[in-house]
């Protein structure tokens, strides 16, 4: 008898009790939105704010709606206008192309490589097309960060990162989101710290800061940010920077701030389930590992491997076995966009040219969720299952 696994790819970790207690009292006192604060109080978001940018070692915090939303502000913060053209990766997650058509500019895809971080040769060529790249870290993979800054500044090009998978990595010892002007993170439930939704920026450039907190809806209240410049830059921005209401509330900020004195240990027990699954697929016939460089520290949230130059019915093959094992992994190579959208041609409403290296990358990567909820032998048992399943394929059995 084959073993099967039974557990949820989709199910998080419960909210911890300190957390559920911080929310409680809130929803006991009632004053649910962030600059609804009685005397002297300071407010749960607020607090939160002050507290994400001392963790980061950033000057300013803001926290947003969503991960998306801070995309989106950070882009017209940075002074992206209608028509502009935005660098990014082609390989990513929907709501990253999602951000660059929200103000009106066009997204030109930069291409993925074989260790799944966007191809700096490509990006160096594209350099001159664009003032601004939103780098993703798509599913935690970080790119040589020494060499893109180079280039992007070289070339002028502000950076903003997109760390929803990386929230807690770090390359070369500095911490993802503190390399470009401007990093953005989610917290939504599938990524490192879970609110529902709601997403947080930081940035040390006192207009940036500013302009964000005017956009996020702040009204002329900007002055109870704990984690915002002084007055001064807001005199400078005020009349100029639109409300694009999208703060978060007090509830959500109650519950993510236990969340975040927590990440350390977190990002770990990740890790340790990563590096199960890892060992147990490393050596499968007709799999690649993607290998992490020595200067990163990644946060294993999610897995992927590559079954590179393999025929789109072995693929699916593979993947129908492992399900029918209980292992549940997503091919980023379907031909149709299913769930959540990741493939750069599903998004037609940018006009690209096709990426002949993407296209051979993404039709190939297998991507797995790695919930907290799992424990290392569950870990090891899926890696057996998938190494049986994709080794049986490879073999033609
Ligand atoms: C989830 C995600 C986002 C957007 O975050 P939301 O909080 O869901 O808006 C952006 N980029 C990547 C790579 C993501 O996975």
């Amino acid at each position: 008898m084959s073993e099967t696994f039974t557990g949820s790819f989709t199910q998080q970790e419960p909210i911890p009790e300190d957390a559920i207690e911080a929310a409680l009292a809130v929803l006991r006192h009632g004053r649910l939105h962030r600059y609804n604060v009685a005397d002297g109080e300071e407010g749960e978001t607020a607090l939160l704010e002050q507290e994400f940018a001392d963790q980061m070692g950033a000057k300013y915090c803001l926290a947003v709606a969503s991960g998306g939303y801070a995309l989106a502000i950070s882009l017209r913060a940075v002074g992206v206008k209608p028509g502009d053209k935005v660098l990014t990766n082609a390989f990513t997650l929907a709501p990253v192309p999602g951000s660059i058509a929200s103000v009106g500019a066009e997204p030109v895809f930069v291409e993925v490589t074989e260790d799944l971080t966007i191809d700096l040769d490509d990006l160096a060529a594209k350099a001159d097309q664009a003032k601004v790249l939103m780098l993703s870290h798509m599913r935690g993979h970080l790119c040589d960060m020494d060499r893109l800054m180079e280039i992007c500044d070289g070339a002028g090009i502000t950076v903003i990162e997109d760390c929803a998978h990386t929230m807690g990595a770090s390359w070369n010892g500095v911490l993802s989101g503190k390399h470009g002007a401007v990093g953005c993170y989610s917290c939504q439930t599938y990524k490192h710290v879970n609110s529902g939704e709601g997403g947080l920026l930081i940035t040390d450039d006192e207009e940036i800061a500013a302009r964000a907190i005017m956009m996020s809806g702040s009204y002329m209240l900007y002055g109870r940010h704990l984690a915002g410049p002084g007055p001064e830059v807001f005199e400078r921005v005020k009349y100029e920077t639109p409300n694009i209401s999208g703060r978060m509330d007090n509830l959500r900020a109650a519950i993510l701030r236990p969340q975040l004195r927590d990440l350390d240990t977190q990002v770990e027990r990740w890790n340790e389930r990563y590096r199960t699954v890892e060992e147990g697929l490393r050596g499968t016939p007709g799999l690649t590992v993607v290998e992490r460089p020595e200067q990163e520290v990644y946060v294993g949230s999610s897995i992927q491997f590559l079954l590179l130059d393999w025929s789109e019915e072995a693929v699916q093959e593979a993947v129908r076995r492992c399900a029918a094992r209980g292992v549940e992994l997503k091919w980023f190579g379907t031909p149709e966009p299913v769930a959540f959208t990741s493939r750069y041609d599903s998004w037609r409403y940018a006009d690209t040219p096709r990426l002949p290296k993407s296209d051979r990358v993404l039709a190939g990567i297998i991507d797995m969720r790695v919930p907290l909820t799992f424990s290392l032998e569950d870990c090891a048992q899926i890696a057996r299952i998938i190494r049986a399943e994709v080794s049986a394929v490879y073999q033609g059995a």
